[in-house]
């Protein structure tokens, strides 16, 4: 946790309820394990939709369907949401799910790797949440940013691994330094990236809150 962990509990002790199936999913999701958003980034993302009103939402890591079927309830029913599974096992559960909350028609799971279905996409999209392989952000990012409207705003989560990023390389396990190197590069494309306007902030695990260059500055 990066966050000290009674300002969170302080934080979220203001949340609201979701609706009743998505409290039922999350319930499930954590029972068997699967990773899903926390609350935090729960009232985030929900902040960041009604700012935003996006038509058009791309979701990089389903898992079993929660952020989707919860950004599903912040936009209105003609808002298409697309999002990317290659973990067999959940696959069947998100699609269940979508058929539980009545949204089937509202948003595409798209099965397999993301590197390649990025590739293949050639919608554009003005919200963009990479909630996938921490490691991959750094290969996804230029398949993001062409698909990314501008003015769009990509929202990355898990930015500070458990706050392993911010140590010194060395002080990282062998075994983690691929991909602490790679979240390093990314925040860093993030930041210098001429058509990235980009906040990193110390939410949840850390968020990376980017917004393409709509052309009307510099
Ligand atoms: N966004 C989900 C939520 O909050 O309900 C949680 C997503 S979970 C943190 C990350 C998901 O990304 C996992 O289910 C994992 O299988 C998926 N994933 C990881 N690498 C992937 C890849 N290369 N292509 C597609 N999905 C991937």
């Amino acid at each position: 946790m990066i966050v000290d962990e009674r300002i969170v509990t302080f934080i979220n002790s203001f949340e609201t309820q979701n609706s009743e199936i998505l409290e039922k999913i999350e319930k499930e999701a954590l029972a068997s394990h699967v990773p899903i958003i926390r609350k935090e980034m729960q009232s985030f993302l929900k902040m960041l939709l009604a700012l935003k009103e996006p038509e058009n939402i791309l979701e990089v890591g389903t898992a079993v369907g929660f952020s989707a079927l919860l950004m599903s309830e912040c936009v209105p029913a003609d808002c298409r949401i697309t999002t990317i599974e290659n973990y067999e096992k959940r696959i069947p559960l998100a699609r269940e799910n979508f058929r539980r909350a009545g949204k089937e028609d509202q948003i595409v799971l798209i099965e397999g790797d993301a590197a390649q279905v990025l590739k293949e996409l050639n919608g554009s999209y003005d919200f963009i949440f990479m909630d996938a392989a921490k490691g991959q952000y750094i290969h996804y990012l230029p398949e993001v940013l062409r698909l990314l409207d501008k003015g769009g705003v990509l929202v990355s989560d898990n930015v500070m691994q458990g706050g392993e990023v911010i140590e010194s390389r060395f002080a990282v396990e062998r075994r983690n330094r691929t991909i602490h190197a790679r979240m390093r590069e990314y925040l860093y494309e993030l930041k210098h990236t001429k058509e990235l306007v980009t906040s990193i902030l110390p939410l949840g695990d850390g968020v990376a809150v980017s917004v393409k260059n709509s052309g009307r500055t510099g």
